[in-house]
């Protein structure tokens, strides 16, 4: 069982920032989401940058900010519902959403899907509901994207023993601490595949010697936590395994065939 991935979005962003020894040329980042036809029903990997986040009325001063500073180009052939009406489905036939943070470009499309539940960190989620408004901002992490019934809906990562989210070995959550609270990555045993989400903007910086310094390390939660799970990522594609990452801007193994 192998996931496919989807680029909702292009956000602009200089390679010096995201590289140590990278060039000052603009990269259009991809934002990927991915879809898993799981037996137990079709299945998302987060939902991309949706317009839920950059342009839906009545949203809030801070996602006008973000979006301002991110500048990200929404792809129209990249939003959910057109990926999966390439693969037969609609929103409505989606059965589980796996969350791996709770960044905008990770959970803006949540309320696509009225049927879905929802495999996520309930510890970060309770977080999220008692910060206020400036730390989540801070946080790129904006509670007003999640769908009513969230807390109802929530199949919490932290009750499947091992990290085991489907307890048939398909699909198994790691923890990748430092980018974000809460944040995973995904291991895809069948494939040799691991998503490591953002634990790096670019694989070119898994390197030891080529991880971004500067400005970028302060959007990190925790960049001690974030070195060691960019290691592990490191260690499993010098494994053989394949990485893939949410914003490197390179086609990649799953992507979707263009
Ligand atoms: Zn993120």
């Amino acid at each position: 069982m192998t996931p496919v991935f989807c680029n909702s979005a292009h956000v602009p962003a200089p390679e010096a920032l995201l590289l140590k020894g990278g060039r000052l040329r603009q990269l259009r980042l991809r934002v990927r989401y991915g879809l898993l036809m799981h037996p137990s029903g079709p299945t998302l990997i987060d939902t991309g940058y949706t317009a839920h986040a950059t342009a839906a009325p009545g949203r809030s001063a801070g996602l006008r900010l973000y979006r301002h500073l991110l500048r990200p180009d929404l792809i129209p052939q990249g939003q959910p519902e057109p990926f999966l009406a390439r693969h037969g489905l609609r929103p409505e036939d989606i059965a589980r959403v796996i969350v791996t943070h709770y960044h905008v470009d990770h959970i803006s499309g949540l309320s696509l899907f009225p049927n879905a539940r929802f495999t996520a960190s309930r510890a970060a989620f309770q977080r999220l509901l008692t910060r206020s408004r400036w730390q989540n901002l801070h946080r790129a992490t904006f509670p007003e994207l999640l769908p009513p019934g969230f807390a109802e809906r929530l199949d919490a990562i932290e009750d499947r023993p091992g990290g085991d989210l489907f307890g048939d070995g398909s699909v198994i959550a790691l923890d990748l601490p430092g980018h974000a609270d809460g944040h995973i990555g995904l291991l895809f045993p069948a494939a040799r595949l691991l998503y490591g989400t953002d634990a790096q903007w670019l694989l070119a910086a898994l390197e030891s010697g080529r991880r971004p310094r500067g400005p970028m390390r302060l959007f990190a939660e925790d960049p001690a936590a974030l070195a060691a799970s960019t290691d592990l990522l490191h260690r499993f594609r010098a494994a053989g395994g394949t990485v893939m990452l949410c914003h490197d801007p390179a086609p990649a193994a799953f992507d979707e065939a263009p």
